[in-house]
């Protein structure tokens, strides 16, 4: 079987150019969309992710800024930040980069965005109207996925979906949006962790296997079934004698899945790039929603 693989370059253009139009018509109405980006601390990879989405912002004519604390920086400042950009009317998206300093509270750093400011979708009542099947914005990595797997036109539904990896920010939107009557869902879905047994039980049952444990090359050939499609969403560093110091590899073990799986997403380039392109899309979205706002009043 020739295994092909699912890049996301592709995917980014084509969505690129239909935010595009969509900017343009925004800018008609001197309406920018921006997005207000929190940043704490010192964490490099959090530093080049929130440069990369400032490039990409400004790319689409569509504005960025970001907001840098310390790492001792106190809750209450964050807070206070997030309040008044709540209440900025020229912000459309609120986005807090993850992982906080330890001695701030995420859950309630990320509670306090307003939910029509919450661009990453990762507030509750953001996560609740996904689970009801009417979704407000829809955490981008996810949606990033379903791209990928509209773009390539894989077959979702009816299929059964396995899904890697429980967390609030890829496992669990994935687990409602491709188990929901959507154009993009209505799969089967299963949803594995480490208090799975047998694991390769469930992968070798999976149409598509959506990998997203954070752990090297953990996937391999003799744990899927021949013609499975694999998402694989890990971003793993990996040490090495290069001028980085590191490489980038996913969770899946791609040589010794190509012949097997029908399709695959590169790392790097596969889902990688989908996250900020959906960002993107979710700041556009709110700032449409705006402009519909005034034109009502
Ligand atoms: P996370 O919060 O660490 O969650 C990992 C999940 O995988 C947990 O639910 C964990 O189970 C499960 N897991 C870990 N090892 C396992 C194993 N051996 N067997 C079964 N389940 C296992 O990670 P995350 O934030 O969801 O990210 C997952 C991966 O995606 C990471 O590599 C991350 O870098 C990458 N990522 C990429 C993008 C992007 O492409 N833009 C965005 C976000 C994340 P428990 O719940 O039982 O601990």
């Amino acid at each position: 079987m020739n295994t092909l693989l699912l890049k996301g370059k592709p995917v980014v253009a084509k969505l690129s150019s239909e935010l595009k139009s969509r900017v343009d018509e925004l800018a008609l109405f001197d309406i920018i969309p921006k997005l207000a980006a929190i940043l704490v601390g010192n964490d490099l990879p959090s530093q080049v992710y929130v440069r990369n989405k400032g490039r990409a912002f400004e790319k689409l004519n569509c504005s960025s800024q970001t907001y840098n604390f310390s790492e001792d920086t106190k809750e209450q400042e964050v807070l206070d930040l997030i309040d008044e950009l709540n209440h900025d009317i020229d912000v459309h998206g609120i986005l807090v980069q993850l992982p906080l300093p330890r001695h701030l509270d995420s859950q309630k750093i990320l509670h306090s965005v307003l939910p029509v400011k919450d661009v990453d979708g990762f507030h509750p009542y953001n996560l609740g109207t996904l689970l009801e099947g009417n979704p407000n914005f829809i955490p981008c990595t996810p949606n990033g996925v379903l791209q990928i797997l509209k773009y390539y036109e894989i077959q979702v539904s009816g299929r059964h979906a396995v899904i890697v990896g429980r967390s609030n920010i890829v496992g669990k939107p994935l687990f409602a949006l491709l188990s929901q009557k959507f154009e993009m869902g209505n799969a089967t879905a299963t949803i594995c962790h480490t208090g799975t047994k047998n694991l390769t039980a469930h992968t070798q049952q999976a149409d598509i296997l959506i990998a997203a444990a954070g752990s090297p090359g953990m996937f391999t050939g003799e744990m899927i079934k021949e013609g499975v499609d694999i998402v694989d969403v890990g971003i793993n560093r990996v040490n090495d004698d290069s001028e980085k110091g590191y490489h980038l590899v996913g969770d899946v073990c791609t040589e010794s899945v190509m012949g097997i799986a029908n399709s695959i997403t590169p790392v790097p380039g596969g889902v990688g790039p989908m996250t900020i392109i959906m960002l993107l899309f979710n700041t556009v979205m709110s700032a449409e929603r705006c402009r519909k706002l005034e034109v009502a009043v």
